[in-house]
């Protein structure tokens, strides 16, 4: 979590911005002021971003963007670089790239998208999903495929299949033959498929249905939580939810973990917030900036 904050960093809290780190690749969902020293002071290499998802086009999600591709121009970065956002994020990057005068050496590729999926890696794919804020904005939700099941070694041994290569070929799925002629399938030595891991951003919303629905089974539920339960009608208005909302969102959806991002300013002191939201869902973290969460392969 390289952002907490929403819409004014202070000292404690940057401006929205979340990397996720999976095999080496780091996505980057949202991109606000200062993320490319949060960045820093995490450990995280800017080298090493394949994406950049940006939800919508209000300045705290988007103003770190600039300084970044600058940074990635002195580094000689040689790589592409997809950005991803809403209507406008295209002319917000050629505007940016007119005005500083800057000609990168690495392409970006930025795509607009009103939803829908948006991207594929290598074992995982990310959706966008338009949520309820005041201009239009992007939930994202990044997912792993699924996994083989758990390869058990007895039953192949009692097939008689040697250890070895072939071992590995029923663990990818594959069928194998054995000397005497018998074909082995996977499904005679490996437990039903495991699914994948799955996170889900949604940061600025007020609590939207669709994001109790795609979260469905969530490793991490990432979600606007800016003000306290008591400031519910000013929340409305401005487009966010309270913490309150944001854990019935959780609950709805079941997910594992319910992080509760995007500070208001206002709260210096944030444990009162907190403890509103574990009311409701006990498995609920208010994310400081700065704060890793690791993410088991699920059994
Ligand atoms: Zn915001
Ligand atoms: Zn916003």
């Amino acid at each position: 979590m390289l952002g907490t904050g929403g819409a004014i960093p202070t000292l404690s809290r940057s401006l929205p911005s979340t990397a996720l780190k999976r095999e080496g690749e780091i996505l980057l969902f949202d991109c606000g002021e200062g993320t490319q020293l949060q960045m820093k002071k995490a450990g995280l290499s800017i080298m090493k971003l394949s994406a950049i998802f940006i939800s919508h086009l209000h300045g705290d999600h988007l103003t770190g963007l600039p300084g970044l591709l600058m940074t990635l121009v002195h580094l000689s970065r040689k790589e592409s670089l997809y950005i991803f956002g809403p209507p406008g994020i295209n002319a917000y990057i050629d505007s940016t790239k007119n005005c500083i005068g800057f000609s990168p050496e690495y392409d970006i590729t930025v795509e607009e998208t009103t939803g829908g999926r948006i991207y594929e890696g290598s074992g995982y794919r990310v959706e966008a999903l338009p949520v309820d804020h005041t201009i239009f904005t992007l939930a994202y939700v990044f997912e792993e495929e699924k996994r083989p099941g758990r390869f058990y070694v007895e039953k192949a041994k009692k097939l008689g299949i040697p250890e070895g290569p072939l071992f590995n070929r029923l663990q990818k799925g594959k069928d194998v033959e054995l000397n005497d002629g018998r074909i082995v399938h996977p499904e005679d030595v490996l437990g039903s498929p495991r699914r994948g891991r799955k996170i889900v951003y949604a940061v600025d919303t007020r609590p939207c249905q669709v994001v109790a629905d795609s979260s469905k089974g969530a490793d991490i539920l990432i979600h606007d939580g800016m003000f306290s339960d008591q400031l519910r009608e000013e929340a409305d208005q401005k487009g966010h939810s309270t913490v309150v909302q944001a854990a019935r969102i959780a609950r709805k959806a079941g997910v594992s973990r319910l992080v509760l991002s995007h500070i208001s300013p206002r709260y210096s002191e944030t444990d009162a917030l907190l403890n509103e939201a574990l009311v409701i869902y006990p498995s609920t973290i208010l994310a400081d900036d700065l704060s890793e969460f690791e993410i088991p392969l699920p059994e």
